[in-house]
């Protein structure tokens, strides 16, 4: 089976408002341009200089989303061209996201990424560290870092109903802010959750974005 027919066959099993990020970290350019080829236009990175080179080589209406953890230091490398970033999990990164976007003239949609999984490694936030950013005085100041969602990621587990109660928590964590806080916006829409081993339950939970790797792409070989 080629890339074209992976990625048709994820289309084809999810919704219209799901949008699919082919996630092609650590593949060279040629594989994505074979996903490109077949009309996918939308690929998650998650290091940034990984991103910039690919952004660079690559065709220009590609949208460039980075999904893995930044650092406050290298926003300013993709802050003139990407189009989502998946992964923010604290105010000063929001703010210097907003710094870099506003030096480019642009607005940069963002998601706050959760922390639902049981693992202690995973990046993200809890629901009150969340509500204390939103009701931070300063995010009146912040125009050009916009929040359009949220992120998480599940246990790596074989254990599919774990894994099921922890979509149901991001899910019930986006349902609570969009009712207290972005009953009006409707740019907050985006529940990013699924992956290769999980977006079928992803998606009966209400995911919006899937990120997707393995499935499409193949095994990714031991970054050193
Ligand atoms: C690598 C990665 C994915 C994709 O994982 P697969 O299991 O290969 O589909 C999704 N989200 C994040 C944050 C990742 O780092």
């Amino acid at each position: 089976m080629d890339i074209c027919e992976r990625i048709n066959i994820i289309d084809k099993q999810t919704p219209d408002y799901t949008t699919l990020v082919a996630v092609s970290k650590t593949h060279p350019v040629e594989t994505i341009t074979d996903a490109y080829k077949c009309g996918h236009k939308v690929f998650g990175e998650n290091k940034v200089q990984e991103l910039v080179a690919k952004y660079e080589a690559l065709p220009k209406d590609i949208q460039w989303h980075m999904i893995g953890h930044l650092q406050r230091n290298k926003v300013k490398y993709i802050a003139p061209f990407v189009s989502l970033i998946h992964s923010v999990d604290s105010f000063k990164l929001l703010r210097e996201i907003d710094k870099h976007a506003k030096n480019n003239n642009r607005v940069i949609p963002c998601l706050l990424q959760f922390h639902i999984a049981e693992e202690e490694t995973k990046f993200g936030f809890d629901l009150e560290e969340v509500c204390q950013i939103i009701e931070n005085k300063e995010l009146i100041a912040i125009k050009n870092a916009n929040i359009v969602g949220v992120m998480g990621m599940a246990s790596f587990t074989e254990d599919t109903n774990k894994i099921r109660n922890e979509f149901k928590i991001l899910k019930k964590y986006f349902d609570r802010l969009k009712e207290r806080y972005f009953f009006d916006n409707d740019d907050f829409k985006e529940i990013s959750m699924g992956m290769t081993n999980d977006w079928q339950i992803a998606i009966e939970e209400g995911s919006t974005m899937l990120r997707i790797g393995t499935s499409i792409f193949g095994l990714r070989s031991c970054a050193l």
